[in-house]
């Protein structure tokens, strides 16, 4: 066991190559105890972004994944009945203003509507959470910071972030990086050649120009490194992207036949 004065060593930040300015925004936002909103498509790198900061800014990380049975009571906490006692228990949302954790909350208009209700008063000056059942109105702990991300791409009917919502929020767009700084990533990430990452992010290109509709995602950073891993795993390229790129974007015979022959004409 740890004895009392000695200190644990520093988490080493999960690697991240920014883009631009976001690492800097990031941290500006939290000193400003403003809350922040990552627009951008799937795997462009959101979470790794939030997983980088947490551990740079020293704040621990909890992550909650939008779905569309979240509400709010799963946020903030509900009673529990154990032999005939019943015991509150904290929600994820509800513990990380306790303990001043940044909490991220992704794919948040996969979420039901009444978590709006607990985000927005964390969200301006107030910076509380109400918690109904047990009539408390917490205050956030210094080191709490709210941060939600969506993908603006989906074409959701009904669903989207209400202005009241985004207005609450400093925002930040992101997308996939650059094809050099994507090879890197790819490299770095898998371990792979400059030459094999070079080539996954010139298909990554092409699949990106198609606009096809059948399509609901394009190939994603996250895709070219689950390639590259296969392939540095001893499989050959050809392999691995169909199993870890073409096949995850569509179930639709006519389609992967398609991006089968746009592989092709890369590869
Ligand atoms: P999102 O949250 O946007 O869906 P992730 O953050 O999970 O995407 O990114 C998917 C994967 O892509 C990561 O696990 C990481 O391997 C890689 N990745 C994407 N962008 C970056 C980046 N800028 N730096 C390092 N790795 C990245």
């Amino acid at each position: 066991m740890l004895s009392p004065k000695t200190v644990a060593p520093a988490v080493e930040a999960p690697h991240y190559l920014a883009q631009g300015l976001e690492c800097e925004l990031f941290e500006q936002a939290f000193q400003a105890r403003l809350p922040l909103l990552l627009k951008g498509p799937t795997g462009c790198g959101k979470t790794r972004l939030v997983e980088h900061m947490a551990a740079r800014l020293g704040r621990p990380l909890i992550t909650v994944s939008g779905h569309d049975d979240l509400g709010a009571a799963d946020l903030t906490g509900r009673y529990l009945i154990e032999g005939g006692d019943t015991r509150w228990v904290d929600g994820p949302l509800t513990r990380a203003v306790r303990e001043g954790a940044i909490f991220y909350l992704d794919e948040v208009v996969e979420a039901r509507k009444d978590i709006t209700v607990v985000l927005h008063p964390l969200a301006d000056d107030r910076r509380v959470l109400p918690v109904d059942r047990t009539n408390e109105l917490l205050h956030a702990a210094p080191g709490f910071m709210l941060v939600l991300s969506y993908n603006p791409g989906y074409q959701h009917l009904l669903k989207g972030l209400k202005p009241s919502t985004r207005q609450r929020f400093v925002a930040l767009s992101m997308d996939y990086p650059v094809p050099a700084l994507e090879a890197r990533i790819v490299q770095q990430e898998s371990g792979c050649s400059e030459a094999v990452a070079q080539q996954l992010v010139q298909l990554a290109q092409a699949l990106r120009r198609l606009t096809d509709h059948d399509l609901e995602e394009t190939a994603s950073t996250r895709l070219l490194v689950m390639a590259a891993r296969l392939q540095q795993g001893g499989m050959p390229l050809a392999l691995a992207v169909r199993a870890a790129v073409i096949e995850a974007l569509s179930d639709d015979t006519a389609t992967v036949a398609a991006l089968v022959e746009v592989q092709r004409a890369v590869l």
